[in-house]
């Protein structure tokens, strides 16, 4: 525990028994602007914030995450991650709900395939912390086009079914939401079923919660993970400020679980789009022995596109990765699109402009994707 969570947590009276559970966590997150002011002041542009994205995005932030904002500095990167804005009510041309097409690879109501040999399983559409920036934004919106149409109550039985009934599927990627948020029981009732076909070979899970809630990665949980192995898991930082000792702790105990951890960040404005951020980012990852494997350009997602930044900014961070710092702290640079991940590579890139970039898929498809801004300066 840091030096701050501490004292924060003397000074509100918080025993060290709540703050080690999860489950108290998600209780007590932090919903409103008093909420808030507990833990930081509250800038003024915070206070605009949380009354302009009022009715149409929710905002909550677990204590265990409020404890790591800078309280006086409303530019520090876990506030402007985790805090609303008001430029989420603003749309940028080319800004869509869903830019990388996900719907229509829906098999089922929770099935994504959109790559022959592996899925996406939507869990759930909960988090505990909801980023400002997430490319399902719209999962945890209440307008109309989340996947959870027919609601969350219903059963894993139809999305099962399809994984079974396709061979071709040897890679099980669960996400959402945040799959986590399920109880251990509740996990196990996929998982078990899913281990069960016999042409899965790879479980993944895709998880938030070793950065946003690290005590949610209790010895329980990976015990139970360990008994349907082979499970990887790839958590999501992206600032180096979050990695403490206790987001260390929950990849520790993944690791000794014998469940690798990978990391998959999202290039930031402001955030993490400078070499410094990054550099000591990725180092901070392989010291935990988690491996960086994605870099994402934001995505054109409506009410997030205030955080995207030019592909050229990300690709002069690759540039002063690449050969500087260890080989395997060095993520790939990728952008999703509705033809699936390209890597902005030169090789891909086939031309680009003020406003959009035209790349070559791994089909061969040509797509062309907006970004405002398009290459800056050259
Ligand atoms: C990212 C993603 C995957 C997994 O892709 P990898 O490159 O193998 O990590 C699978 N399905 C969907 C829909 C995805 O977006
Ligand atoms: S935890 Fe993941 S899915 Fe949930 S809001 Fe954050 S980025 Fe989106």
């Amino acid at each position: 525990m840091g030096a701050r969570t501490t004292e924060m947590r003397r000074r509100l009276g918080i025993s060290a028994d709540d703050w080690g559970d999860w489950r108290w966590h998600m209780r007590n997150r932090l919903r409103t602007a008093e909420d808030l002011a507990s833990w930081i002041s509250v800038a003024p542009e915070e206070e605009e914030g949380i009354e302009a994205v009022a009715g149409r995005y929710d905002w909550f932030v677990t204590p265990y995450y409020a404890s790591l904002m800078d309280p006086d500095d409303p530019s520090c990167p876990i506030r402007l991650q985790a805090l609303p804005s008001a430029a989420e009510m603003t749309t940028a041309a080319g800004d869509d709900p869903d830019p990388v097409g996900d719907m229509s690879y829906r098999a089922t109501n929770r099935v994504i395939h959109k790559y022959h040999d592996r899925v996406v399983l939507l869990v759930t559409s909960q988090c505990p912390v909801l980023c400002r920036f997430c490319t399902r934004k719209f999962h945890t919106t209440d307008y109309d086009g989340t996947y959870f149409e027919v609601g969350e109550a219903v059963g894993f039985d139809e999305d099962l079914e399809y994984i079974r009934a396709h061979p071709e599927i040897r890679d099980v990627l669960l996400t959402g939401g945040d799959p986590l948020t399920y109880s251990d029981s509740r996990l196990e009732r996929i998982i078990a079923p899913l281990r069960e076909i016999e042409h899965i070979e790879v479980i993944r899970i895709g998880s938030r919660y070793p950065v946003l809630l690290p005590q949610r990665i209790t010895p329980e949980l990976c015990a139970m993970l360990d008994r349907y192995q082979p499970i990887w898991l790839n958590t999501h930082f992206n600032h180096p400020t979050e990695l403490t000792p206790d987001s260390r702790g929950a990849c520790e105990r993944l690791l000794r679980a014998g469940v690798p951890v990978g990391n998959q960040s999202v290039l930031l404005r402001g955030v993490n789009d400078e070499t410094a951020v990054m550099t000591e980012l990725v180092r901070a990852l392989i010291q935990a022995r988690v491996r960086p494997y994605y870099l994402y350009q934001c995505d054109n997602v409506e009410g997030v596109s205030h955080f995207q930044t030019t592909i050229e900014s990300g690709r002069a961070i690759m540039r002063d990765l690449v050969g500087h710092t260890t080989g395997f702290a060095v993520p790939s640079y990728i952008v999703t699109t509705k033809a699936g991940k390209i890597p902005l590579s030169e090789d891909n890139i086939l031309s680009e402009d003020e406003s959009a970039v035209v790349l070559r898929s791994y089909t061969g498809e040509v797509v062309t994707i907006p970004v405002p801004g398009g290459r800056s300066a050259p």
